[in-house]
């Protein structure tokens, strides 16, 4: 599906993350930068180890205690086809009530503002908390949406906005939510 926001173009994929040529792509981190599970475990692995030493490097210089939730910090894409890597930490769900929302909105918005700020113009995010982490994704999905919305509706640098689906049941779920908020 293609939508778009002011000049900015918004795609919704079924996909892989890890294939997306984008100027950068957004990973799943959690604090520690140094890799897990999920969209982190498959960046890494398709990335190469660059990847993980530019995190080391960044968590000794600004981040010691690790990456706080809703933060964004950017690396090399290594060896993927993107140039670069977005790392942001969403929240993990604890019910709806621990500012889980607004960490969520932070992460999207974070990501785009540095992306914005690096001039780079397309962007590819994955579903982000709605795996290990267990955001419901008919709820993330709306913030997702809603936050890149109004990010680009005062800001117009980017070129283009993809959300890289992995199932049919998530892709069917963010295209019925941008039929509403876009
Ligand atoms: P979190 O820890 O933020 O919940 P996960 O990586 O566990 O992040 O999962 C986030 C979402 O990304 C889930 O919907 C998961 O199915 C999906 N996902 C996992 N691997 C990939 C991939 N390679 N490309 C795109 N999405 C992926």
């Amino acid at each position: 599906m293609e939508k778009s926001v002011g000049k900015t173009k918004i795609r919704i994929i079924q996909g892989d993350i890890t294939d997306q040529k984008t100027d950068a792509i957004v990973n799943a981190a959690n604090s520690s930068l140094m890799g897990g599970g999920g969209v982190d475990g498959a960046i890494h692995r398709r990335g190469g180890p660059r990847i993980l030493e530019e995190c080391r490097k960044i968590r000794a210089a600004e981040w010691p205690s690790g990456l706080p939730t809703g933060k964004a910090v950017i690396t090399t894409g290594g060896n993927l086809k993107t140039r670069h890597v977005i790392h942001t930490v969403g929240p993990v769900w604890k019910g709806g009530n621990r500012g889980e929302p607004d960490l969520l909105a932070e992460a999207y918005r974070n990501s785009l503002k540095l992306a914005a700020s690096k001039g780079l113009k397309s962007i590819a995010f994955p579903s982000m908390s709605t795996g290990a982490y267990g955001y419901p994704v008919e709820e993330a999905c709306r913030i997702a949406l809603k936050s890149v919305r109004e990010f680009l509706e005062k800001e117009n640098g980017l070129q283009e906005v993809v959300f890289v689906l992995f199932s049919q049941p998530d892709l069917r779920i963010y295209e019925d939510a941008a039929r509403k908020l876009l």
